[in-house]
């Protein structure tokens, strides 16, 4: 099994490891950095380099348990036992570590504001969407939302990351709402992401370290799709030049 280093830590970027396998779809290897997609957030990209040679990573997947860091068609791939450094792309990564950051924000808002759960959502570097379980929605919802999203992200709620047993998770009100349950049986401990006094959720993505690092949300649009279902869609703002370093 792949060590996920990203998994303990979101903000390292590359990683000495080892080749332990090379098939027809991709590389496999004894630890990552990568994160490999799912649960809305898309896998990461980088390069896999070894002495003679490097490969362009444009995704990385889960394939029978194992990270899979796919290699750009024709790309050279390194031996199996072969010593690498793989390192990610750090812009895009730190941008959907915010990203994802934020929407788990705005599900807390609007659960804790409005009593609507989420019923799905998808994530691409600085843009979103989440879809919740609400009757109606409109532009001034939207605004709304906006400025109690904001206002959250800059009190500057830590984020925490925990692997909390899973009899311990199941028991949880805050793990139950978000479904945990619906987590396979094998999965133990529970990896949760608590956003201190926002939201807490069972959660494979990364995030940044507190709130304030996710910088300025727009909301973009609202929109409906179906009975109890509405769609927010939201945006980040560039940071500004120097911000959030200090
Ligand atoms: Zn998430």
């Amino acid at each position: 099994m792949t060590d996920e280093i990203f998994s303990r830590d979101a903000y390292q970027d590359s990683t000495e490891a080892v080749v332990t396998g090379v098939t027809e779809d991709g590389i496999v290897l004894d630890r990552t950095v990568f994160y490999a997609r799912g649960g809305g957030q898309p896998g990461d990209t980088g390069t896999i380099s070894w002495d003679g040679g490097e490969a362009r990573i444009a995704d990385t997947v889960k394939q029978a348990g194992e990270v899979l860091h796919l290699p750009e068609p024709g790309a050279a791939a390194p031996p199996v036992g072969a010593s690498v450094t793989a390192r990610i792309d750090w812009g895009r990564r730190h941008t959907l570590m915010r990203t994802h950051t934020a929407l788990h924000a705005l599900s807390g808002i609007v659960y804790t504001d409005y009593g609507a759960k989420v019923t799905g959502g998808n994530m691409e570097p600085g843009v979103a969407r989440m879809d919740f379980e609400l009757d109606g929605i409109s532009q001034e919802f939207g605004r709304e939302v906006e400025q109690k999203l904001n206002a959250a992200l800059r009190n500057d709620h830590p984020v925490h990351v925990s692997f909390v047993p899973r009899a311990e998770a199941l028991s949880d009100p805050d793990l139950i709402r978000t479904k945990v349950s619906l987590i396979p049986e094998s999965v133990d401990p529970i990896r949760v992401i608590d956003i201190e006094g926002l939201d807490k959720q069972a959660d494979g993505g990364t995030h940044v370290r507190s709130t304030a690092e996710v910088g300025h949300v727009r909301v973009v649009k609202t929109e409906s799709k179906g009975k109890a279902n509405k769609r927010m869609r939201i945006e980040l703002a560039e940071p500004e030049a120097g911000a959030g370093e200090d």
